[in-house]
């Protein structure tokens, strides 16, 4: 699934700019500054794929990208952006409800979350929207590389009891480091998996 090529494909602002669903696909949340696009580079294998996503004017986009001719890996950005005008946060949020409750061939959501920080109260409410969506969503730690054991333990423990209170979590949480490599293989084979 991992050995084509991966391109970006196109930045959606409203449901009939979906592209078909004729593939399955997953999609990836985080705070702004979380490691979502190098999580993504070192995934695919592809330096520099998910600037895309980062570039002023994409960021309340819904960014496509092609995973060969099966996968379509989407970007979700937007969130944490909270300095951003009311009237675009809300239409943004809008956009954001209508995709993850619309989309068929969404299989899962990978929600970010920084192994020195825990869930914050933005990721509480990207995953209450997941839970009335009713996607599957997994949590996916970044930065492993940062924190120490014991402090990991701790941060773990905390995102445990998050998801126990959120129905569409799915409870294997996933410890990634985009910079040593730590547990890519792992989240390429969750996603294969599905
Ligand atoms: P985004 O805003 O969520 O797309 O975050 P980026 O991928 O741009 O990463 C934010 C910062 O965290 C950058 O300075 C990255 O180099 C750093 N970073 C991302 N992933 C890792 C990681 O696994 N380990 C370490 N040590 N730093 C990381």
């Amino acid at each position: 699934l991992f050995a084509g090529e991966t391109e970006f494909l196109k930045g959606v602002v409203a449901m009939n700019g979906l592209p078909g669903a004729d593939r399955m696909e997953v999609c990836f949340a985080g705070r702004s500054n979380v490691g979502k696009s190098s999580l993504i580079n070192a995934l695919t294998g592809t330096k520099g794929i998910a600037r895309a996503s980062n570039t002023p004017g994409r960021t309340q986009e819904i960014n496509f990208f092609t995973q060969g001719p099966d996968l379509y890996l989407v970007d979700l950005p937007g969130y944490g952006y909270a300095n951003a005008p009311l009237a675009v946060v809300e239409k943004w949020q809008k956009l954001l409800k209508q995709y993850l409750s619309g989309r068929q061939n969404l299989r899962r959501a990978f929600v970010l979350i920084d192994s020195r920080h825990g869930v914050k109260k933005v990721d509480e409410d990207i995953m209450k929207l997941l839970d009335s969506a009713a996607v599957t969503f997994q949590c996916v730690m970044t930065k492993a590389d940062k924190v120490k054991d014991k402090d990991r333990a701790k941060v773990l423990e905390q995102v445990r009891g998050a998801l126990a209170r959120h129905p569409a979590a799915y409870p294997e949480i996933v410890l990634t480091s985009s910079e040593k490599g730590d547990g890519i293989p792992t989240l390429r084979s969750i996603i294969a998996g599905l």
